[in-house]
């Protein structure tokens, strides 16, 4: 038998089959797994780095995008190749457990239930009441027995009676819920026939002032980030372009955060229609070199790398250190 005994500096230990059987050899009274240290013959390679990949697809362009193939043609064009254009998914493990995203989808679900359902005026122990009821109608349809939803119970529970509060507050405020998940296709012009596709979780309004309201279970401080930055943030940019399109209403929107001590948190993106121009604008002019035959390259830059499920695709380990790139 042969095995690895350093990964890099990190020493690594014997599998536990092979130390289970050393074990039994010495139970046996014999003497154990001998170690012994092979010699192999050494030969020098040439180094032969990887290069970045800079595909062209000018004829591949699909005639629709969605709020995430946006978002990954700005962070990087190549995940953006791999990703839409040739529609390269990962492999998603079988998970039993549910996960903060279906707890996120149920969470989304039983808002809707409750919200299309809801009579104003009405108290918050009500509200409280009736997000519970929800809650249950929307478990039950959807399969989810009360071990799933276990761990995420205490952060529903403490959710209930701010978010209620927080509904109070914009009743008072003259705030009205208009619906939520919506299916939108915006066509504009500058995008030569590409349409914009997506749902957005929901719209209020209040008079003629229109709210585009984003759903996050993540972190109220990933969020509070992009916000930071509005042309940087993708999302609430790219759903103001869905509702853009045509409506001129004035426009405001925010991520709402349902997760944390402070949850419900509101996040808004400033000038959301002035960065939704921007993001139209920008993407016609990338579909514009796109289709001229412009590459779609490997930025390697910044966070987008950290979580990205191309990296095996773009060889981002493999590249030589410190090159810079030239496209
Ligand atoms: S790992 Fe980085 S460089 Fe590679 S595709 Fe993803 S974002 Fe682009």
């Amino acid at each position: 038998m042969t095995r690895r005994r350093r990964d890099g500096s990190e020493p690594l230990a014997a599998s536990p089959l092979v130390e289970r059987l050393d074990l039994a050899l010495r139970r046996a009274g014999r003497s154990g797994i001998d170690l012994v240290q092979p010699h192999f013959a050494e030969r020098a390679l040439q180094a032969q780095p990887i290069a970045r990949p800079l595909p062209r697809a000018a004829q591949s362009l699909p005639p629709s995008l969605s709020a995430s193939a946006v978002e990954a043609l700005r962070d990087c064009p190549y995940r953006f190749f791999a990703t839409v254009l040739l529609g390269l998914r990962e492999d998603s493990e079988l998970e039993q457990a549910l996960q903060k995203r279906d707890y996120g989808t149920w969470l989304h679900a039983l808002l809707l239930r409750f919200h299309r359902a809801r009579s104003v005026p009405r108290s918050a122990e009500e509200d409280i009441a009736k997000l519970r009821a929800a809650a249950r109608e929307e478990q039950a349809a959807s399969g989810l027995d009360e071990a799933e939803l276990l761990p995420f119970v205490a952060s529903f529970e403490r959710l209930l009676p701010r978010y209620a509060q927080w509904l109070q507050r914009r009743d008072a405020e003259g705030w009205r819920f208009v619906d939520g998940e919506i299916e939108r296709v915006a066509a504009w012009p500058e995008l030569d026939g590409l349409v914009l596709r997506g749902r957005i979780d929901r719209i209020d309004e209040h008079g003629t002032l229109q709210q585009l309201i984003d759903y996050k279970t993540g972190a109220a401080t990933e969020l509070a980030r992009k916000v930071r930055d509005p042309l940087e943030d993708t999302q609430l940019a790219f759903y103001a372009a869905l509702l853009r399109d045509g409506d001129k209403r004035p426009l405001h929107a925010c991520y709402l955060a349902l997760d944390g001590a402070d949850a419900p948190k509101e996040l808004a993106h400033a000038d959301v229609a002035d960065s939704a121009e921007a993001l139209v604008h920008g993407l016609a002019a990338d579909l514009r070199e796109l289709r001229a035959g412009a590459a779609l390259p490997a930025l390697g830059e910044g966070a987008a790398c950290s979580y990205c499920s191309a990296r095996g695709l773009c060889r981002r380990d493999h590249w030589p250190d410190g090159e810079e790139a030239v496209f």
